[in-house]
C-alpha cells in the first residue's frame, strides 16, 4: 500500500447554495445551507485514502465541535490522525457559496491551522517514512518549508498544491517534485495565461508541473519531455468543490503504485469527474472500487 503523508489543513466548510452568487453589496436569498468538513490538506487525505493510500494527516484542529467532526470525518475515511493535534481555539472554517452552475467562491479563516508554525520530531520521521507528501499552502509557510525540507532530504516525492495560490519562496521550490496549480494559479504564478506557457515558466522552478484545467482536463510538462494534454470525462457538474483535491488525492496514490504518469492522471480525472457530480468535497469523494469502475 502507498503510504502517504498530508500536512495540510483541516477546515469546516459552511457552504451556502444560491442560484447566483452575490456581486459585491448585494444580498441575495440563498436555497440551502450545509456544514462539511473540508480543508485542502484533509479532502486530500480523505481522497487519497478513499482511493487506497495509507494516508497520515499531520496538522490541527480546533478545541470545539468543528474539530471532533472534523476528526471523525478523516478517521471514518480510514485516515490515521495521530499527528493531527488539537490546539486551543476554534477551528479552520471556509465559507463557500457555491452557484447553480456549481461554481465556487471561498474565505478561508485559518483558526487552530494557524498554530502549525513548525513541526516536530513526530512529525519529521512520519514524513521521512512516506512514499509521497502532499502539501498545500493553508499553513504557516514554516511548517510547509520544513515539511518539504524533510522530505526531499529522505526522497519522498513532494507534490504541492499552490493553494490559496501566493509568491512560492525558492527554499519551498527546491524541494518540490510535481507542482498541481489549477489554471488560475498557474496564471498567477507565472505571469501568463496561456498554460502551455506557464508550464514552461514554472518548469524553470519545478522539475514537473500538472496544471488542471476544470472540465478542460489537464496539462502535464516536465523537463526534457513533451508536454501532454490529458482530457476530463464529460459529465455534468453540480459543485466542483474540492475537485482539485480529489485528483491530487487520487494521482499521488495512483504514483505511490508506480503507475505511469498518462495511467495515474487519467486515473485521478476519473476520480475528479466523479467528485462534481456530487455536491460537498470530501463526502462526494470516490472509492477505488468506485473509480476502476467508472
Ligand atoms: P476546486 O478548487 O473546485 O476543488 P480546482 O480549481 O483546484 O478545483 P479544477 O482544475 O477545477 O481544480 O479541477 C481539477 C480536476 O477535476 C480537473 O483537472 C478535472 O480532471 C476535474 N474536473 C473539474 N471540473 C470538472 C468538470 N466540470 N467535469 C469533469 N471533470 C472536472
Amino acid at each position: 500500500m502507498t503510504r502517504i503523508a498530508v500536512l495540510g489543513s483541516t477546515n469546516m466548510d459552511l457552504v451556502a447554495y444560491v442560484d447566483r452568487a452575490p456581486e459585491r453589496g448585494q444580498t441575495v436569498t440563498g436555497r440551502e445551507f450545509r456544514t462539511i468538513p473540508g480543508g485542502k490538506g484533509a479532502n486530500q487525505a480523505v481522497a487519497a485514502s478513499r482511493a487506497g493510500g495509507d494516508v497520515l494527516m499531520i496538522g490541527a484542529v480546533g478545541d470545539d465541535e468543528y474539530g471532533v467532526r472534523m476528526r471523525e470525518n478523516l478517521e471514518h475515511s480510514g485516515v490515521d490522525t495521530d499527528l493531527l493535534h488539537t490546539a486551543e481555539g476554534p477551528s479552520g472554517t471556509a465559507h463557500i457559496v457555491v452557484d447553480a452552475k456549481g461554481s465556487n467562491a471561498i474565505v478561508v479563516i485559518p483558526g487552530a491551522n494557524g498554530t502549525m508554525t513548525a513541526l516536530g520530531p513526530g512529525e519529521v520521521a512520519a514524513i521521512a517514512e512516506a512514499d509521497l507528501l502532499l502539501l498545500q499552502l493553508e499553513l504557516p509557510m514554516s511548517a510547509v518549508i520544513e515539511g518539504a525540507r524533510a522530505s526531499h532530504a529522505q526522497g519522498v516525492r513532494t507534490v504541492l498544491t499552490p493553494s490559496p495560490v501566493q509568491e512560492l519562496p525558492s527554499e519551498l521550490l527546491d524541494h518540490v517534485d510535481l507542482l498541481v496549480p489549477n489554471e488560475h494559479e498557474a496564471a498567477e504564478l507565472s505571469g501568463y495565461d496561456d498554460p502551455h506557457a506557464a508550464a514552461e515558466i514554472l518548469l524553470g522552478q519545478v522539475p514537473a508541473v500538472l496544471i488542471t484545467l476544470g472540465s478542460k482536463g489537464s496539462l502535464y510538462a516536465a523537463r526534457g519531455s513533451r508536454t501532454i494534454h490529458f482530457p476530463a470525462p464529460d459529465v455534468t457538474a453540480v459543485d466542483t468543490t474540492g475537485a482539485g483535491d480529489t485528483f491530487v488525492g487520487t494521482l499521488a496514490v495512483a504514483l505511490g503504485e508506480g503507475r505511469p504518469i498518462p495511467q495515474a492522471v487519467a486515473w485521478a480525472s476519473a476520480a475528479a469527474a466523479l467528485c462534481v457530480q456530487k455536491p460537498g468535497a470530501s463526502v462526494s469523494m470516490p472509492y477505488r472500487s468506485e473509480i476502476d469502475g467508472a
